[in-house]
């Protein structure tokens, strides 16, 4: 089991697949993109395969694929079939723009993946594009309304963003209020490639809360898992709930059970703090699994209390863009 110095288990692993996008979401990075990584600094398939199936051997019973767009890979899809015969591996989730992802939502399906999180930062399609800089809104919206009809568990990620976006707060929530979905609006946070810097935001979890409470004063909050990182509410007489996350505000450290590996195989204990070590080499250099779990272990025994406390090791943690990160 991956336990930390502050006594928290880590079952819940983030792991990205690529940095590449086929969007330029203006809050992720600058609209000419980042530096992505050259090809064979990515980890292969076999490699996230066999970090998958180490991490599951330590404790891990959950994990998100993202990235980059996770669908930008081609052969994503190899991952997904090996990881849905992964014993001991209870939720595979993903996060994706939801661009690409209609090719293979037969084989989700078929694969008993069901748990889709949807970026969607807008539901007027002029703003979206504005946004994410690229044309794509109606096959999201498309695919997003395919994904709720066919059954999957789908929550929309909407990242408020001061002057872009928040008169969609509400919008969104009257369009989806007929859904079973969940609609999570989160803070936003600094990483998007040094494109733009702030220390506080307008849009904090309090003032999402008060914007939605005044337009719905008949709200009730729902009950959620500790290690959560959204508080969750429903609407009287609506069938989505929603939820508002503290990504910046960062309320919920101390029940955090995140673990992420980069898609060039950096581990990263927390999302403020500096990657802890790298993986790709030891995975190409050793073929000895005991070798790489261990290196597992030590990183978690050295990991910040919270995301404040880990962000005074990183100063440079706002040059680097979501991307790259995986969210
Ligand atoms: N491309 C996929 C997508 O957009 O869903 C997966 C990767 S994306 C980096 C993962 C999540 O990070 C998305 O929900 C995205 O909205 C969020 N994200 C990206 N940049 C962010 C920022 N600066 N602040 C808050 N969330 C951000
Ligand atoms: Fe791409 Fe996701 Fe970043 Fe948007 S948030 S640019 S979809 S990686």
């Amino acid at each position: 089991m991956l336990i930390d110095n502050h006594n928290r288990v880590l079952n819940y692993l983030r792991l990205a697949v690529t940095d590449r996008c086929n969007l330029r979401c203006n809050y992720c990075m600058p609209s000419e993109g980042i530096n992505f990584v050259k090809n064979d600094q990515l980890l292969s398939i076999a490699e996230l395969k066999r970090v998958a199936s180490l991490s599951v051997a330590q404790g891990i019973d959950k994990i998100r694929i993202t990235g980059g767009e996770p669908f930008v890979r081609k052969d994503v899809m190899e991952l997904m079939r090996y990881m849905s015969a992964l014993d001991g591996l209870n939720d595979i989730s993903i996060t994706t723009n939801a661009t690409l992802i209609g090719p293979h939502i037969d084989e989700l399906k078929a694969l008993g993946i069901k748990n889709i999180n949807v970026s969607l930062d807008a539901i007027d399609k002029a703003t979206f594009e504005r946004i994410t800089r690229r044309p794509h809104y109606d096959t999201v919206h498309e695919n997003l309304i395919r994904l709720i009809t066919e059954g999957f568990n789908v929550r929309i990620n909407f990242i408020v963003l001061e002057g872009q976006n928040e008169q969609d707060i509400l919008s969104i929530l009257e369009v989806m209020r007929h859904y079973p979905v969940s609609v999570r609006f989160l803070e936003e946070m600094p990483f998007n490639g040094g494109s733009k810097q702030f220390e506080h935001i307008k849009w904090n979890y309090k003032a999402i809360f008060e914007h939605i409470k005044e337009r719905y004063p008949d709200i009730k909050k729902l009950v959620s898992p500790v290690t959560s990182t959204s508080i969750n509410y429903q609407i009287k007489g609506h069938q989505s709930t929603f939820g508002i996350i503290p990504s910046f505000s960062r309320t919920f450290c101390g029940s955090c059970n995140r673990l992420r590996i980069t898609a060039t195989g950096d581990i990263i204990t927390c999302l403020y703090g500096k990657p802890k070590a790298n993986l790709r080499d030891l995975l190409r250099q050793s073929s000895d699994d005991e070798v790489v779990k261990k290196l597992l272990q030590q990183t978690v025994s050295n990991r910040a209390k919270t995301g404040f406390e880990a962000q005074q090791e990183h100063q440079a943690v706002f040059d680097s863009s979501m991307t790259s990160i995986g969210g």
